[in-house]
């Protein structure tokens, strides 16, 4: 994905319990994606959000 706050940056998200850290995705009957944790960029922009249900919920 990229991050949305429109720098265009790319988020690699790990998935994979062996990774540290890794989020746990869910997709739910509607297909919308939730992930946990939050997901913060320490690089660059530093955004910090939540996805939740397919949203994009900022943290500032
Ligand atoms: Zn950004």
């Amino acid at each position: 994905m990229r991050c949305p706050c429109g720098c265009g940056q790319r988020i690699e998200l790990p998935l994979l319990d062996e990774a540290n850290p890794h989020w746990r995705l869910r997709i739910d009957k509607e297909g919308r994606p939730t992930l946990s944790p939050s997901i913060w960029l320490r690089d660059g922009c530093r955004s910090h959000f939540f996805v939740r249900a397919g949203r994009v919920i900022w943290v500032w």
